[in-house]
């Protein structure tokens, strides 16, 4: 699995990009930056996007990538999403007045995007990758990710703060390759952490743990874990404070990073 980091940051600068992430040049998690970060041709061969959720960051893009595509007469965009995030979508961003709605341009029938509504851990095949949502801790409907490919398992938190579910469910997983986890606020800024549910460095080391002993009794300081979603402000002191954690396997994502699973 060819996992490219198109953006991997909490803001933007410019040299911050919100959230996307490419597998295998065809399916993209998360839409923040899909055309800010992508060439065309890129943007044009993708197959699919997974949304973890509407806010803004993760859904900017779609606007341009759908005129793009459009302009290009490519195949139909898939985005995937949970009902809540889907009817965000369609309500208040492709609604034809904050934007187009592309999933009626040029034509009902071959439109530039086409909506594929998720149920939560109710597994379903997208770009010949097995897709499952699991739903995460934030301020409004989010789910994590995992893609089974042929290679194995690449888990994606979405945005999120303290959480159970996914841990579980990642328990049961066998061949995870690496999991994508956001981190957002340093540890001195946990109130805004809370209240916004993203984590902070502490949070993060706490929610890990919960992952333990995994099937194939690898432990979760061996798990490649690639840190998202630091906000610029706080970039410096989330990576410090994220290197004094001890026993994990982090990386801080950065721009441009490609990791072969
Ligand atoms: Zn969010
Ligand atoms: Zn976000």
């Amino acid at each position: 699995m060819d996992l490219r980091v198109i953006g991997c940051h909490g803001g933007e600068t410019p040299k911050h990009r919100t959230s996307a992430f490419v597998v295998d040049d065809r399916v993209a998690i998360d839409a923040g930056s899909l055309t800010s970060g992508m060439e065309l041709p890129a943007q044009c061969a993708l197959e699919a996007v997974l949304v973890s959720h509407a806010h803004l960051d993760h859904v900017r893009d779609l606007a341009t990538i759908a005129d793009n595509r459009n302009q290009n007469h490519s195949e139909p965009l898939i985005v995937a999403g949970t009902r809540p995030t889907l009817a965000a979508l369609k309500k208040h961003f492709f609604n034809g007045l904050l934007w187009p709605d592309f999933s009626k341009i040029p034509n009902a029938r071959r439109p530039a995007i086409r909506y594929l509504e998720l149920g939560l851990e109710k597994h379903v095949t997208i770009a010949g990758y097995d897709v499952n949502a699991i739903a995460v801790s934030h301020t409004i409907d989010t789910c994590g990710f995992t893609l089974r490919g042929k290679d194995g398992v690449l888990a994606y938190s979405g945005d999120t703060g303290p959480t159970d579910r996914l841990w579980e469910v990642l328990r049961e997983t066998p061949n995870l390759r690496a999991l994508l986890m956001e981190v957002s606020f340093p540890n001195e800024e946990h109130r805004l952490a809370k209240v916004s549910g993203h984590h902070t460095p502490e949070t993060l080391a706490k929610d890990l743990a919960k992952l333990g002993r995994r099937p194939g009794r690898q432990l979760v300081k061996e798990l490649p874990t690639l840190l998202y979603h630091i906000k610029p402000s706080f970039q410096a002191v989330v990576e410090r404070e994220c290197a004094r954690l001890k026993g994990l396997n982090l990386t801080v994502c950065a721009l441009g990073d490609q990791f072969i699973l």
